[in-house]
């Protein structure tokens, strides 16, 4: 049994996001949870893709893969089906996860593969500049955009309901504690867990800020939101489940939700690959018999 500190998952390099940036947040969440479920650095790695919120495995003292930009989700999956004894976590903010990224986010979810992806939305490119970014409503204007917002949003929720991702939650960067909670759930979850963070950008977001979030959140589950899907529902049942979803999800004005949205069991990835690749590994073989496998089956 590992013996580690809170401090142990923290690497020696500082972080240089701005002063304020909802990003220390969800690094102090992700590195407690880590501390927590007392998982094995080495045994750990954080994948990012571009942006502000990709310089995360920098600060964390698991192993870490800086990739590109949109990218994240592919290596990081590839990566976890390749060692399935991994822990792995993938990071992006929205522009990387929903603009340029958008297809390989949709495509993980009809995958379910055992891992959770944490969302950086901030509604901007905060590493150019502030230009827009695809979560940022239509007609709205930032501090960094010369014009309002001529595009609409993506709702990040929807979309990866839609997709088919087997455990969906929100939570708030500034809400330390419950954000661990959350991603311990979603590094707990069996099959691919998403994790929608509200992160505010104090340096290009001005319209969407700590002040503007405060009044408006409030946990689903302390007003009785069951979010659990279980296996066997009637149709009608499951009907009643999305619609429930789909209401909480667009819920975005006066009142915001955090909390799990969504938590359903379905067949993993690798189990998937299992039923129809016999020697495909549940858990990775030592370093050296990878080569002898064959994934032909
Ligand atoms: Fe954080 Fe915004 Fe600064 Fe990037 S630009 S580090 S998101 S405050």
């Amino acid at each position: 049994m590992l013996e580690l500190k809170p401090a142990d998952y923290k690497a020696e390099k500082n972080p240089d996001w701005c002063p304020g940036c909802g990003d220390f947040g969800i690094l102090s969440a992700l590195q407690m949870a880590l501390f927590e479920l007392k998982k094995d650095p080495s045994r750990t790695v954080v994948f990012s893709g571009i942006g502000c919120s990709a310089k995360t495995p920098h600060y964390l003292n698991v192993y870490g893969v800086h990739t590109l930009h949109g990218r994240v989700l592919p290596i990081a999956q590839g990566a976890k089906l390749a060692h399935p004894h991994l822990t792995v976590v993938a990071v992006g903010g929205d522009g990387d996860g929903l603009g340029i990224g958008a297809g390989h986010f949709v495509a993980a979810g009809r995958r379910n593969v055992d891992m959770l992806y944490i969302l950086y939305d901030n509604e901007v490119y905060g590493l150019t500049k502030g230009q827009a970014g695809p979560t940022l409503g239509f007609g709205e204007k930032t501090k960094s955009l010369p014009k309002p917002n001529p595009q609409g949003r993506i709702n990040p929720l929807l979309l990866a309901f839609a997709a088919g991702y087997t455990w969906i939650g929100r939570g708030y960067a500034y809400d330390v504690k419950g954000l661990k909670e959350l991603i311990k759930e979603g590094i707990l979850h069996r099959g691919l867990a998403f994790l929608h963070v509200l992160q505010p950008c104090p340096t290009y977001n001005d319209l969407h800020t700590k002040e503007w979030f405060a009044p408006r959140l409030y946990r689903l589950q302390e007003e009785g939101y069951d979010p659990y899907v279980p296996e066997g529902l009637s149709p009608e049942e499951l009907d009643g489940k999305m619609a429930l979803f789909q209401a909480k999800a667009a819920e975005w004005g006066e009142r915001i939700p955090v909390g799990v949205f969504w938590r359903a069991e379905a067949p993993t990835f690798e189990e998937r690959l299992q039923a129809y690749l016999p020697r495909y590994p549940g858990v990775y073989p030592a370093l050296g018999q990878r080569e002898a496998l064959d994934l032909e089956g």
